[in-house]
């Protein structure tokens, strides 16, 4: 039976994290992560460390139940940081770089100065205990088919040490300070086929920029509840593909739990079946104090601005793939239009026509009425074009008479006049090419469309005519 996620009232958010292809976060060491035998092993025990609030988390109670000796194996490529024997490094510059990328990307706003974080980690997972976090960007969006998905905030973090043997505590150093972005959606996703399309939308957008790739490099969480219920982590899926199926099984399960009052908020790992056993308890917010070894960081308007110009180079290398020549994305570049432009392809899929509607059809109406191209531009405003686009989405206007359309409008006829005297018109033009076909029977259709455009010309295009004298004729 197909869920109703509406009425289950179902509240969803995703949470990505990325791996950087930079250097590691806190130190120079390559973020490489290594085939051979380990060239060393150390071994430490982690106790649970009070959090800024004074208590202990519950997530890291959880798990210093067992008050267990953990074993870290290094290579050559491992340093005093990642061993937690030196204070990290500031941040690395490559990574926040790209990190800023993947901010602008999303539409984020970006923090100026944001203070370095430890939020506790007592799995062995970290030599510290902890995991460094700093939050970069909030409130940006995500553009789904079905409209926006907020973007909560954007942090870069380390990531954890390898689990080489859970049950002996062993774990392997190469990944421990690999940079990550942890992206976390609003909850505003509402059905599992939401969340997989954004999901899917977040991985295409992230590999515009300099990400690693391949399995483990990319890990998404699922966050959701239910009305009446508690908030669920859903954890490591191997495949984007089991979303849909594990939040599906996950909503009925809390459905059944809500009836009885058992839902509490936990952290669940996803089985390959799309089923999840429990993980532990949902963290606290204890989790997280500040990061004392380091200042605070301190994002510049020159930083933003490089980022930025590292995404317009990424944005013209999206356009190619749209299919659109060099340049013609090299006009639309040096008049500003990259942003309509691409906003205009959510309405309609056609690169060259949009290309045509928001700039070479603005510029030769502007030279034929001798105005200049920013007074045209003020009346064929982004609003008063994308309507037309809609318009020719929806077959209200014919591609062909676009511009036609747009320079009536420079000349002071407003645009929903227009459209509608458009109508009115083919209704008008219907009528007489079938008073026409009444009035001169059996001519072939090649015939009709000869009386009909001579009629017409320019008010109609040949395609309309045609399919219109095609109803009449038998
Ligand atoms: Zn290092």
């Amino acid at each position: 039976m197909e869920l109703d996620y509406n009425t289950l009232g179902l509240k969803s958010g995703l949470e990505i994290h990325q791996q950087l292809d930079s250097s590691k976060l806190f130190c120079n060491c390559p973020s490489l992560l290594r085939k051979e035998e380990p060239k060393f092993t150390v071994k430490r025990k982690l106790h649970a460390v009070a959090g800024e609030s004074g208590e202990i988390d519950v997530a890291a109670a959880h798990e210093s139940l067992a008050e267990k000796e953990f074993t870290y194996e290094g290579y050559d490529t491992i340093c005093l940081v990642e061993l937690d024997e030196e204070p990290p490094h500031v941040v690395n510059k490559e990574a926040l770089e790209i990190a800023l990328q993947i901010a602008l990307l999303l539409n984020c706003k970006i923090i100026p100065i944001t203070q370095i974080m430890r939020k506790t980690v007592i799995d062995g997972s970290n030599t510290s205990g902890f995991q460094r976090t700093v939050l970069i960007a909030r409130d940006g969006e995500l553009e789904i088919s079905s409209g926006k998905i907020g973007i909560a905030t954007l942090c870069l973090e380390e990531d954890a040490a390898r689990i080489i043997d859970k049950e002996k505590g062993i774990f392997r150093l190469d990944r421990l300070g690999i940079p990550l972005v942890e992206i976390a959606t609003k909850a505003d996703i509402k059905n599992p086929q939401q969340a997989k399309e954004a999901a899917l939308k977040l991985g295409e957008l992230l590999r515009l920029v300099k990400v690693k790739r391949g399995i483990g490099t990319i890990r998404q969480d699922v966050n959701l509840s239910i009305k009446g219920g508690q908030r669920v982590e859903l954890k490591g899926f191997q495949d984007i593909r089991n979303i849909e199926r594990a939040m599906e099984i996950e909503v009925q399960r809390q459905e059944g739990l809500v009836k009885q009052k058992k839902s509490i908020a936990e952290v669940r790992a996803v089985n390959s079946d799309g089923s999840s056993r429990f993980l532990r308890p949902l963290p606290g917010a204890a989790r997280m104090y500040p990061e004392t070894d380091l200042p605070l960081l301190k994002i510049s308007r020159e930083k933003i601005d490089k980022a930025k110009k590292e995404i317009q180079k990424v944005s013209k290398e999206e356009l190619k793939i749209e299919g659109l020549s060099d340049d013609m994305i090299k006009l639309l570049s040096n008049h500003n239009k990259l942003d309509e432009f691409k906003e205009m392809l959510s309405i309609i899929n056609n690169p060259l026509l949009i290309a045509k509607t928001i700039l070479i059809f603005p510029k030769e109406i502007a030279s034929k009425e001798k105005k200049s191209l920013a007074e045209v531009g003020k009346t064929l405003n982004r609003d008063v074009l994308g309507n037309v686009l809609e318009n020719v989405a929806k077959g209200k206007i014919d591609e062909g008479n676009i511009k036609h359309i747009l320079e009536k409008i420079v000349k002071g006829e407003s645009y929903e006049g227009v459209i509608d005297n458009k109508k009115e018109d083919i209704n008008f033009i219907e009528e007489r090419i079938a008073k026409i076909i009444k009035e001169k029977p059996g001519l072939s259709i090649n015939a009709y469309m000869g009386l009909v455009m001579k009629e017409f010309k320019g008010k109609i295009s040949g395609q309309e005519a045609n399919e219109i004298i095609r109803k009449y004729v038998k």
